[in-house]
């Protein structure tokens, strides 16, 4: 019985663990690597075709995202998911793919100038479309028998609507094992969605650990901080322009929002607009408010039962066509706008931010986790200018954080997850948080809880049964350090020369016509839009 980490390991993203036990090959999770890429993910060591089952933890890109490649390289086993996870999944998976179509497109417009070769799309809108046919409805609790020696059971993670945290339990001969992977445990007392549920057996736990060494604090007023963020920006006159992931986030924050409108907590601002700029928010809004009353907490059926939706306030305004999100901007009332992505890397919040960023009087509110190279995180990290579109843009509106809000449970939660079994597992492997994190993480697991801890890289390869590690996994980073080293190199001293030399050039072309300059400056700006994502 073996565990093989191949992805999501001291890194956020990319979640993808291997099971082999009981004669059969399992994948917990299949997803996308999202952000900069610090540790190469490992590819699959086996065909798709020879993988059996997939158990899916929940919908979000990082842990499904690479399903739809899976099935077009000939997998044909079932996904186990919860029936929220997989309404969410189809339409979320589209969207990927329809990004990845797009992606191609571009490219091979730009393979066509250079005369290089065509671009092959990672997967296709009709790929996940058959993808959607393997999935199999689960719900909490229940045991299903996926395998000869293999049954799951789903518990509740209270990190997005469906997410789940999966028991695993495995007979060979006269042993058994429970495996227990957390998928993303959510923050407590969340919009929406309950918390994360204490599980009780487990022979070894895979644990996520994406606030592994951070602690929320104290309960925050979401609602208060919100409407404070609000009235300050929209007394100057500004915008509240909130990146937030498309499903699950958005959501949260529409429930917020209304509950501000409905409370009337703002001075002076009756009635302010609120846009969802995202055809996939918007999509998912309607999953959210259709039938999954199974997944809500209290609050939430509370209103349900009165007969409130919350996609019917009062100034909510959701765009679907491009015209119309165009047109947000042509608004020129103090507003809000939710948009995606969360980090800021894709999609129509860039817009948003290049109309806003350098006005003083907008805020940016991030109220997610931002990833180490995003854009998101470059904006928290207090960057003066970014660049959107091959063009510098200042920052100059308020840059804001709602941290309490976070989708994830902090240390202090993980650690009563993890204490609330009823005896100490052999095994605690620390993955899913950024790399000095989840060895942090496993350190204090080891301390507080003395349970045997230890964060895999990817490649890794541990026994189950006595957590022994069979094969160390690849520690060389991808990025950012390495290129430290690089710059001393004879390539770079070139480069730095060369700069040199056009800013002498520079200084040189004062005397010279408008248009030569224009054209000299243009031609500088595209060079740079070609190697600077920022
Ligand atoms: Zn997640
Ligand atoms: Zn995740």
């Amino acid at each position: 019985m073996k565990l093989e980490f191949l992805g999501a390991a001291h890194e956020v993203t990319g979640s993808c663990t291997l099971l082999e036990a009981a004669g059969k090959k399992i994948l917990i999770d299949c997803g996308m690597e999202q952000g900069a890429d610090i540790y190469e993910n490992c590819a699959l060591p086996i065909l798709p075709s020879d993988v059996d089952a997939v158990l899916l933890t929940h919908a979000h890109i990082d842990h499904s995202g690479k399903l739809p490649l899976l099935s077009a390289q000939g997998f044909r086993g079932n996904i186990y998911a919860t029936e929220a996870t997989g309404r969410l999944c189809s339409i979320m998976l589209r969207d990927s793919a329809h990004i990845q179509e797009q992606e191609a497109l571009w490219r091979n417009k730009k393979a066509q100038r250079s005369g290089e070769a065509g671009y092959q799309p990672l997967y296709t809108v009709e790929d996940a479309v058959q993808t959607m046919e393997l999935f199999v409805q689960c719900k909490y609790h229940e045991v299903y028998p996926i395998a000869d020696g293999i049954s799951v059971r789903f518990l509740d993670a209270g990190h997005l609507l469906g997410s789940s945290s999966i028991e695993i339990t495995v007979k060979e001969g006269e042993k058994q094992e429970i495996l227990l992977f957390s998928g993303d445990l959510g923050n407590r007392n969340r919009p929406l969605i309950r918390d994360p549920e204490l599980p009780k057996r487990a022979d070894s736990v895979i644990i996520e650990s994406t606030y592994g060494n951070r602690l929320h604090g104290p309960r925050k007023d979401y609602i208060g901080q919100l409407a404070e963020i609000l009235q300050e920006t929209f007394d100057r006159g500004g915008n509240v322009v909130i990146p937030s992931f498309a499903v699950g986030r958005t959501q949260e924050f529409l429930y917020l929002l209304r509950e501000i409108k409905e409370k009337g907590l703002l001075t002076g601002h009756d009635g302010f607009p609120v846009f969802v700029d995202s055809p996939l928010a918007a999509e998912a809004t309607k999953i959210y408010f259709d039938d999954l009353t199974d997944y809500y907490d209290e609050e939430m059926l509370a209103l349900l039962r009165q007969g409130i939706n919350i996609l019917e306030f009062d100034g909510l305004e959701i765009s679907q066509t491009t015209a119309e999100s165009m047109a947000i901007n042509e608004d020129k009332r103090p507003k809000v706008i939710l948009s995606a992505s969360g980090m800021c890397e894709a999609g129509r919040i860039r817009h948003h931010l290049k109309y806003n960023l350098w006005r003083a009087d907008s805020t940016i509110l991030f109220v997610g986790y931002q990833a180490e190279g995003t854009m998101g995180r470059i904006l928290q990290d207090g960057a003066t200018t970014v660049r959107l579109f091959g063009e510098p843009v200042q920052v100059r509106a308020r840059i804001a954080t709602m941290d309490g809000i976070s989708g994830h449970a902090d240390q202090k939660i993980m650690l009563e997850w993890l204490e609330n079994l009823e005896k100490p597992p052999k095994m605690v492997y620390v993955n899913h948080g950024q790399d000095t994190v989840c060895d942090e993480f496993a350190a204090v697991i080891s301390a507080k809880l003395s349970y045997p801890a230890c964060a895999p890289y990817n490649g890794g390869i541990y026994d189950v049964e006595s957590g022994e590690c069979l094969r160390e996994g690849n520690r060389q980073r991808l990025v950012k350090k390495s290129l430290v080293k690089t710059r001393r190199s004879a390539s770079y001293e070139r480069l730095v020369r060369a700069g040199e030399r056009l800013n002498a050039l520079i200084e040189e072309s004062k005397g010279i016509s408008n248009k030569e300059l224009a054209k000299l400056a243009d031609g500088l700006e595209r060079l740079m839009a070609d190697w600077m994502e920022y």
